[in-house]
């Protein structure tokens, strides 16, 4: 997700419709508590809940906490990693099970089964 609006000065528009995509993917990714978020403000830092408008507000009068470029707690890890685990797990064991069951099917020159055909073949052969 682009975040180069953060570095943007707060009175810019840039910057303001920054916050309004920023509030509205908190708001979609969250679970809210009565409505409301933390708000990761300078002055809240993540440990206070706001309404969707008092952190707009905080977010542009105060600006956004130091160094939250991940939005850890508005959902955005979270859902990196769930999709991270939809990448790997199925990919190992499917290769486990590749290599379980090349164990089982691959021939080998001692099969019993071609004993056996060896052994009529033999006897169809003395008659
Ligand atoms: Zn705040």
């Amino acid at each position: 997700m682009d975040k180069e609006w953060m570095c943007h000065s707060r009175e810019s528009e840039t910057y303001v419709v920054g916050v309004d995509m920023f509030l509205n993917f908190a708001f979609r990714n969250v679970v809210t508590r009565w409505g409301e978020i933390l708000c990761p403000c300078r002055d809240c830092v993540n440990g206070m809940y706001q309404s969707h408008i008092a952190c707009r507000d905080h977010l542009i009068i105060r600006g956004f906490m130091p160094n939250y470029k991940v939005w850890r707690v508005h959902g955005e890890a979270l859902a990196s990693s769930v999709q991270n685990e939809n990448d790997n797990e199925p990919g190992v064991a499917g290769a486990g099970m590749h290599g379980m069951v090349n164990d089982i099917f691959v021939s080998r020159p001692g099969d019993p089964s071609v004993q056996v055909a060896n052994f009529y073949k033999y006897m169809n052969d003395a008659e």
